[in-house]
């Protein structure tokens, strides 16, 4: 399938947030999101991943958005924050925001979307609604669903046998993009946790145990099970 680059988006440090959509157009759209904290590399390289092969196959020609790497001067430094120092993925406008943070690490901004990267995520999801994301983190390995995707999830684990979660009960994330889809875009999120690089993981490694996965997700019809 073919790809254009959008206008990007700019960071607090005035990088660009490079964005690409299906050439075909549709009213809604699926999404795949990389680092959103930034020094979760592995989920960008899963989202350019996909994209690579995504640009190659003609099996696939379905409305789509990717933003490979979401939090760029986080992807640049090292680190889970942005530029600015906010956690991005509690500083979306759910119902549930709060400038109230656990630890210096989840904090959630100023004021709601007040962060550069998270309102160009949102000017895409006005633009091109979505009728699914899926969010590229690294913690340990789980698929996390919210919203209607929980097929998805379990097509997903048959082949990584990673754990599923409906949400993080006993995690809150309040401001996060797993709250923020469902609720306010209507569209289903699945947060995708992958292992976190150590002696024995790779980012090829995890491209390989979650390749075949990812691939059958878009020749299959399975990406098509969710009623948002
Ligand atoms: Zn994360």
């Amino acid at each position: 399938m073919k790809f254009i680059e959008l206008a990007p988006g700019t960071s607090v440090k005035g990088e660009k947030i490079v964005a690409f959509k299906s050439e075909l157009d549709a009213p809604k759209y699926n999404y795949i999101l990389g680092a959103v904290h930034g020094d979760e590399v592995e989920g960008a390289h899963l989202a350019k991943k996909i994209h690579e092969w995504l640009g190659e196959t003609s099996e696939v020609n379905m409305p789509m958005i990717i933003v490979p790497v979401v939090n760029v001067d986080g992807y640049k430094a090292g680190t889970r924050v942005n530029g600015n120092g906010v956690d991005l993925n509690r500083n979306l406008p759910s119902a549930q925001w709060t400038p109230e943070a656990r630890e210096a690490k989840y904090f959630p901004g100023t004021a709601p979307l007040s962060e550069p990267e998270n309102k160009f995520l949102v000017e895409l999801f006005e633009k091109y609604p979505p009728r699914f994301i899926l969010s590229f983190h690294s913690w340990y390995p789980v698929i996390n669903y919210n919203g209607a995707c929980k097929e998805l999830a379990d097509f997903l684990a048959t082949f990584n046998k990673y754990p599923i979660e409906a949400d993080f009960l006993t995690h809150p994330t309040p401001g996060s993009l797993g709250e923020y889809g469902p609720q306010i875009l209507k569209s289903p999120v699945l947060t995708f946790e992958c292992p976190v690089l150590s002696d024995t993981v790779t980012l090829d490694s995890v491209w390989k145990e979650n390749e075949e996965a990812f691939k059958k997700m878009f020749t299959t019809k399975i990406i098509e099970t969710f009623k948002s």
